[in-house]
């Protein structure tokens, strides 16, 4: 087992360019491959027999765990019976077309239409170009800003990537690209002014994207898009009246919302939507990962009435809609999606992340709060967040080439435990599959403890 362990990171060292690594510490073999043979509940398990429990469902994707069979028949199944049709000109299968049909009677009030892709990436261009066409529908070609937050996640793409606002994610790619604009993050732990309170902080908020909109000209903005809670910018939930605020902003000038709920779709706050959970009225809302709870690449930009009614309008004059990808609603993608949708709803998992999501946090909490280099424990549904500070006081950040949040992160794993260190920050992030047992909510606090003292003492 040692052996081939070992000839398949070398190989892996030689030939697989990794995404979201470091590419000089993997070709010399410091940022070893850790080569992943199975799975089953919340635990993974590599090929050399080590088992983790993976407290980020792989990138918070695998919702309903690992190993279910259920979802790997369906995908069978289908893939035996017709692995390929595309969805162009009007052709379906039965799983894209009885999956439609199961995420729109899932959907917040008021959405209409799917249209699939593969990735949470795709699924926000598809998002950019169905704006684009809307105005253009509604002969309004000059308005096609769309605004974005610092620390937003929106993808890796060239126009998605500039949605994102994350550093990491624009440096030495000439990215963001025009017209994208950042607006605050809705970061309450960073707030500028520490006498602020929850709401006067939503408003602060507000008010910049106001102002953002009116020095850019109203007539000139179309959409906002943002996660209802941030996630990889450091799992950061809204502040009190931050959505309603918000949203009254962008009614005042007639500018689309985008929900993207990539993470949070599907059960992930202990509701369905996390628009739903929030108050938020999306128009458009983008969904994946946990649609098929990753067994298959799927995605979606789920489009409300109000939209669908515009470019329906449009079609006779415009045509067939020139945008389409050959994997649209990929059968065997699709059979897994309705296996898994099933599968939630058999599992009550949508129930299960809301109350053991607030068993975990308040745990967390209890065996972390008090830590004198703990600034923040925070989250909401299944999603937790823990940020080092250096010190506690003034919320001073600890030089970033300590690296304390990777390194606290590593101390996990030799515990057994797969957290995240976010991106940007000494942020420590989890975000388990939503059938998480409260023994297993327990299990990942207590080696969390001890990772954080054994890199940061009591
Ligand atoms: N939106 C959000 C909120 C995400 O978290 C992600 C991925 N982490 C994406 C979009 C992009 O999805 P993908 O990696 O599938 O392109």
């Amino acid at each position: 087992m040692l052996e081939r362990s070992n000839e398949l990171a070398a190989w892996d060292r030689d030939h697989f360019f990794h995404p979201s690594t470091h590419m000089g510490m993997h070709a010399r073999g410091e940022s070893p491959t850790r080569v992943i043979g199975g799975g089953e509940g919340v635990y993974i398990t590599d090929i050399s027999g080590k088992r983790s429990l993976d407290a980020f469902a792989g990138l918070y994707c695998v919702n309903v765990g690992y190993g279910r069979q259920k979802i790997a028949e369906a995908i069978a199944e289908q893939a035996k019976n017709l692995a390929y049709y595309h969805a162009y000109v009007a052709h379906g299968t039965e799983a894209s077309i009885r999956l439609a049909k199961m995420i729109i009677e899932r959907a917040p009030e008021g959405m209409s239409r799917v249209y699939f892709g593969l990735s949470g990436s795709d699924a926000n261009e598809t998002n950019i170009k169905l704006i684009w066409y809307y105005n253009n529908i509604l002969g309004r070609s000059e308005k096609k800003k769309i605004i974005s937050r610092w620390r937003g996640y929106h993808g890796s793409g060239v126009m998605t990537g500039s949605l994102t606002g994350l550093h990491l994610f624009h440096n030495a790619f000439d990215l963001p690209r025009a017209p994208i604009l950042h607006t605050e993050a809705p970061y309450y732990f960073r707030r500028p002014d520490r006498s602020m309170s929850e709401e006067q902080f939503s408003e602060y908020c507000a008010d910049k994207l106001e102002e953002m909109i009116l020095a850019e000209g109203p007539d000139t903005v179309a959409a906002f898009i943002g996660e209802p809670i941030l996630g990889t910018g450091g799992i950061v939930p809204p502040p009190k009246g931050y959505w309603q605020k918000i949203q009254a902003v962008l009614q005042k000038y007639d500018i689309l919302l985008i929900a993207d709920e990539v993470v949070t779709g599907f059960g992930r706050l202990g509701r369905m939507f996390g628009s739903d959970h929030y108050g938020i009225k999306p128009d458009l809302i983008t969904i994946a990962k946990g649609l098929t709870s990753a067994y298959a690449p799927l995605s979606g930009t789920i489009v409300s009435d109000k939209v669908w009614q515009v470019l329906v309008k449009g079609s006779d004059e415009l045509g067939a809609i020139g945008h389409g990808w050959t994997y649209s609603a990929h059968p065997i993608c699709a059979a897994a999606g309705v296996a898994n949708l099933e599968l939630i709803d058999e599992l009550g998992i949508v129930e299960n992340a809301g109350s053991t999501g607030a068993y975990f946090r308040a745990e967390l909490q209890k065996a972390l709060g008090d830590h004198r280099h703990v600034g923040e424990v925070r989250g909401d549904g299944l999603m937790a967040a823990v940020e080092f500070v250096e010190d506690r006081d003034d919320r001073k950040f600890f030089d970033p080439a300590c690296k304390i949040g990777p390194q606290v992160a590593a101390a996990l794993l030799e515990r057994g435990v797969i957290g995240r260190a976010m991106p940007q920050g000494d942020i420590l992030g989890f975000a388990p599959p939503l059938c998480l047992t409260r023994e297993e909510a327990d299990i990942v606090v207590t080696a969390a403890a001890d990772a954080i003292q054994s890199v940061l003492g009591r």
